[in-house]
């Protein structure tokens, strides 16, 4: 049997012990950037594809120190006792530039880290955002394949790599603190668009700065439209509209309203085809991610184009050339049938 073939067997038949060890060999392998690795990762995604999916993908944002690991921790203890199994991957912006990773490391979730029903993996690193959110949502797969009947995604708050994260998972949901409200101005600029649900933290710290920040978010997604209004005749009961909910992490309260509300959001969702809408545009997106990555390092290492890029670059540069026709000029040389070799 090949190293593969065990862990595709680890990750779909093992337990305990074996299947942890399968899972992380799995991901490693996935992360890989040699060509002969790449081969074997893409066998073992299409023998696992089949066993995905089923979980419920979970998208977490918020910035340092607004409680992320003390909900995940909190909320992933709450749904094992329930009887799932949580999976905790992260997509860390910073991590492609500094190849370290702090989300989703296990010191930071300690009882859960360690309990049999958990898997926590950090940020795969090196390479750019895209790079690094394609390789999170095959690990994923993993998870999901392995059993894992819930898979959160955590990222840290600035733009980008949260619209990866919630181009990669069924539901959104953004952390803030109680003084939220106070700065509507950044929330509305930023992210809000695509939380399907706002989680006030801290609640305990300043409940009346909690309620505040609850109706004045909530007022905020009104605004944008994504908010319908229970009591108007513009409200569609059938489609969900974002909510905003007041947790306590550290203390544990809330975490039975929230994964109410998560239930509710998935049976909605799923009644009106919108998750599997949801589904299906990431898996198209995610398909011409990896299809413009792809052509892009093919195009920046054709012989051709190293060969004339710097020349053309400069002369750009210097207004001699116009841009799209040094673009074009590229292209031809890439595109030409038989000019992957120099010129002699
Ligand atoms: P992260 O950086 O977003 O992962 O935030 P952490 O989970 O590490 O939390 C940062 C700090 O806030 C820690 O000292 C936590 O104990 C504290 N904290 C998290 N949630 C709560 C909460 O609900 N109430 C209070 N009072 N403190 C909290």
């Amino acid at each position: 049997m090949t190293d593969t073939a065990r862990w595709i067997e680890g990750v779909l038949h093992g337990s305990g012990a074996v299947q942890r060890r399968a899972i992380a060999k799995a991901i490693t392998l996935l992360e890989s950037t040699r060509p002969d690795h790449r081969r074997e990762a893409d066998a073992l995604l299409n023998a696992l594809l089949p066993h995905s999916g089923r979980s419920l993908r979970l998208g977490l944002s918020g910035v340092p120190g607004v409680g992320k690991s003390t909900f995940i921790e909190a909320l992933g203890l709450y749904l094992i006792e329930r009887g799932h199994r949580v999976a905790v991957l992260a997509v860390d912006p910073s991590s492609s530039v500094s190849g370290g990773s702090i989300l989703g490391d296990k010191t930071r979730m300690e009882k859960l880290s360690v309990h049999e029903r958990a898997y926590i993996r950090p940020s795969p690193s090196g390479g750019t955002l895209g790079g690094v959110a394609a390789k999170t949502r095959e690990a994923m797969l993993v998870c999901e394949a392995a059993g894992y009947d819930i898979v959160i995604v955590e990222t840290v708050g600035v733009g980008q790599s949260e619209t990866a994260v919630a181009d990669m998972t069924d539901l959104f949901c953004v952390l803030q603190l109680p003084n939220a409200g106070d700065d509507l101005q950044a929330i509305k600029k930023g992210i809000m668009e695509l939380a399907d649900l706002v989680v006030i933290n801290k609640a305990d710290l300043d409940p009346d700065a909690a309620t505040r920040a609850q109706a004045q978010i909530t007022s905020a997604l009104r605004l944008l439209g994504l908010h319908g209004r229970p009591d108007t005749a513009h409200h569609d009961a059938t489609v969900w509209h974002p909510r905003v909910l007041q947790v306590s992490a550290l203390a544990g309260e809330g975490l039975a309203a929230f994964w109410q509300a998560v239930e509710e959001y998935r049976q909605l969702q799923t009644a009106n085809g919108r998750l599997a809408a949801r589904r299906q545009r990431q898996a198209r997106a995610w398909m011409w991610e990896r299809i413009d990555s792809g052509l892009r390092e093919a195009f920046a290492q054709h012989p051709v184009v190293r060969e004339r890029l710097p020349a053309l670059t400069d002369a750009v540069l210097q207004g001699r050339e116009v841009p799209s026709v040094a673009a074009r000029t590229l292209l031809q040389a890439f595109l030409a049938p038989g000019a992957d070799t120099p010129p002699a």
